[in-house]
């Protein structure tokens, strides 16, 4: 199967890497409110803090636990690509920085990585993502990490949910 696999919160630990920013103001409580960006005092000012930290911000950044080995066992059953999510304003090196991330931590050539907000555009047999609007918008499969911030929400009849990555590898590994 060709298996689109996000990059935020499937493969790595931004909102981790976020609250490390000294623009994090308010604390970070996903069951209250799971918009990261409140804690910068909204999206904008948020993403101008990732900004201006440069390269630090993808220094920073952490492999979700397990997902690595999730994806050594993927990749010997499966093609994988990354579908990545563009920044809410533009990030002058984000592509660059994340490219690069995503080849030494994750081992995904420039070649396997796409860069779209709308991830309906890409060709995939299944989709992976912890968004619920990206997965409820790939029909005719997609699968749901399932993380604080998309606890309550509901996603739609075609949605497979998984508690990690390491979770759908055991099933589709
Ligand atoms: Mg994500």
């Amino acid at each position: 199967m060709r298996i689109a696999i996000d990059c935020d919160g499937v493969l790595a630990d931004f909102v981790g890497a976020a609250l490390m920013l000294p623009e994090a103001i308010n604390p970070y409580e996903p069951e209250k409110d799971p918009d990261l960006a409140a804690c910068f005092g909204g999206e904008g000012a948020m993403w101008a803090a990732i900004e201006r930290a440069g390269y630090g911000f993808h220094h920073e950044l952490q492999p979700l636990q397990g997902a690595r080995a999730a994806l050594m066992r993927l990749r010997a059953k499966h093609t994988l690509f990354c579908v990545t999510s563009q920044p809410f304003i533009a990030c002058k090196y984000w592509e660059h920085f994340r490219t690069q991330w995503l080849d030494i931590r994750m081992n995904f050539h420039i070649d396997d990585v796409v860069f779209t907000r709308d991830k309906f555009h890409v060709r995939a047999d299944i989709l992976v993502d912890d968004f619920p609007r990206h997965v409820n918008a790939f029909a005719p499969k997609a699968a749901l990490i399932r993380q604080p911030w998309n606890a309550a929400k509901t996603v739609a009849e075609h949605v497979e949910v998984y508690d990690s990555l390491a979770h759908f590898a055991e099933v589709y590994g």
